[in-house]
């Protein structure tokens, strides 16, 4: 097996060039996918035969829609691995709010799946969070801007609690308090609340940096972030089991 068929997803995120027509844009996705049919697939038969008719993932994952941050390269993870939903913002709208896609979502992992861990993950220079910042960007965007509100909490945490000295800083400290803010949002789903008081689910809040590859992740117990680097125990979001 060759280097590129073991990492299918990589051989696909060729950079694109700026003066690519649309033509030339669809048809490198359409010989992407001719490519994992003849040639990758058939090296993983075995696999997909098991996944035709069951899902088992070890975990949730929510990530922003962003194109540079692709969960089952960053985590290596096959298909079946992660249930996966994707919005602008790593978004978790707080239950009751706004029975949309993402709590679909989380109800059906918990319920259906029994996942054992929701990872929410944001990252470095996220659009999402420089428009918060600079919220007459989305003067032409009500859609997005309306999306948005549910970080508004992170905005307000960072102006009202940080002195960051530049816009650089200030994106990390909400990158950071956003995904907080979400992990916030998370526990006011039931299914997630219940399983989390018995201790059945885990939840967790990663930041990922695009440049250096790096994550951080929220330690609740200590209220900062720590780098995923494998010589420190797991840092976790989740509080001590109830029940
Ligand atoms: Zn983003």
């Amino acid at each position: 097996m060759s280097d590129k068929d073991k990492q299918p997803l990589a051989a696909s995120a060729s950079t694109q060039s700026e003066a690519e027509s649309a033509d030339a844009a669809l048809r490198h996705i359409v010989d992407g996918f001719l490519h994992f049919h003849h040639d990758v697939f058939p090296q993983q038969e075995e696999l997909f035969k098991k996944l035709a008719t069951a899902q088992s993932p070890r975990a949730m994952f929510i990530a922003c829609a962003d194109s540079r941050i692709v969960p089952e390269l960053i985590t290596q993870s096959a298909p079946g691995d992660l249930f996966v939903t994707r919005n602008v913002g790593n978004v978790v709208p707080p239950y009751g709010q706004m029975n949309g896609g993402v709590s679909t979502a989380i109800e059906y992992a918990v319920l259906a799946l029994g996942v054992q861990h929701i990872i929410i993950c944001g990252h470095s220079d996220c659009g999402a969070m420089r428009a918060v910042l600079n919220p007459d960007s989305l003067e032409k965007m009500p859609t997005v801007k309306a999306w948005l509100r549910h970080a508004e909490v992170a905005k307000t945490m960072v102006h009202e609690n940080c002195n960051c000295a530049n816009e650089n800083e200030s994106m990390h400290v909400l990158t950071e308090e956003n995904v907080i803010a979400q992990l916030q949002h998370l526990r006011t789903h039931p299914s997630v609340a219940s399983r989390m008081a018995n201790g059945h689910l885990f939840i967790h809040g990663w930041v990922y940096n695009i440049e250096t590859s790096e994550i951080k992740a929220y330690d609740a117990d200590k209220g900062c972030f720590l780098p995923l680097d494998g010589s420190h125990p797991i840092p976790v979001a989740t509080p001590k089991a109830r029940f």
